[in-house]
């Protein structure tokens, strides 16, 4: 594959340099197998030997503050919950929408989920834990956000509030413990940043390739780039069945925790 990708991009080098055409952009997994030809020649001499003119990286405008980038799929902007619905029964979400644009879960109507599934993904997604201070330990404002509707990254009111580090807040729960608790005070909103490669399972259903997440929380590194070791149950070790492209699910974890979310947009990776 890696050779391909190196043939391919060469190729095009080569073709762009004849025939005077531009490449707007090629696969983005593809651009790290950029390999210089010089590079099994002699030392070049002169800067435009090592200079690329293609691919050309497409154009992404940022949105302000955390607002969705230009190329970016809004899942949640407080308008309504048009993209998401009831995991357990597939009708229409049915969590609280607020007037400050945020969504709160409806305790005990279940997790809800993205009617679009996602592969490998950049999600953006912010949350915040009540105020009101009600239930400990893993009853304290928990709920989680899962990638393919497998992988939890926890979502927990963790200030003052002890539990067990691998399912503390930012833990991929019971998998792996957070490099750092960089919590908003309770009731104060929390950014969740998330870089997300989906497992490769090969057609007899085995996995050939881990998943692997890195997130920041509130812009602090807490999951540096990890192995997801498979799922992620309240009971048991990690399964891995094969599966394929997948919804985001958001937990209602069942008590009174009473999360609220905004602000949630995704730009697929593949
Ligand atoms: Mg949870």
């Amino acid at each position: 594959m890696k050779a391909i990708g190196v043939l391919v991009i060469l190729g095009m080098l080569f073709s762009c340099k004849e025939k005077h055409i531009e490449v707007e952009s090629i696969d983005k997994n593809e651009v790290q197998e950029v390999v210089y030809p010089e590079y099994t020649g002699e030392e070049p001499t002169k800067p435009e030997e090592t200079e690329l003119y293609a691919p050309v990286p497409p154009i992404v405008i940022p949105g302000e503050g955390n607002r969705a980038p230009s190329d970016a799929i809004v899942l949640f902007d407080g308008a309504d919950l048009n993209e998401w619905i009831s995991t357990k029964d597939s009708t229409a979400a049915p969590w609280y929408i607020n007037e400050d644009a945020s969504m709160t879960v409806k305790n005990r109507s279940g997790d809800i989920q993205t009617k679009r599934n996602f592969g490998s993904i950049q999600l953006h997604i912010e949350w915040r834990s009540p105020s009101e201070i009600q239930g400990e330990n893993q009853s304290r404002g928990n709920s989680g956000v899962f990638l393919q509707n497998r992988y939890e990254i926890q979502v927990l009111d963790n200030n003052n509030n002890d539990t067990y580090v691998n399912g503390q807040v930012g833990s991929i729960y019971k998998q792996h413990i957070p490099l750092a608790k960089a919590s908003a005070p309770t009731g104060k909103w929390n950014t969740y940043d998330v870089v997300y490669h989906a497992p490769v399972f090969n057609d007899a259903g085995k996995k050939t390739k881990s998943g692997t997440v890195t997130v920041l929380h509130n812009g602090i590194l807490i999951q540096d780039h990890i192995e997801i070791k498979g799922t992620t149950p309240f009971i048991g070790w990690p399964k891995n069945v094969a599966h394929g492209k997948a919804p985001l699910r958001l937990q209602d974890h069942g008590d009174n925790s009473r999360v609220s979310y905004r602000n949630i947009w995704v730009r697929e990776l593949e």
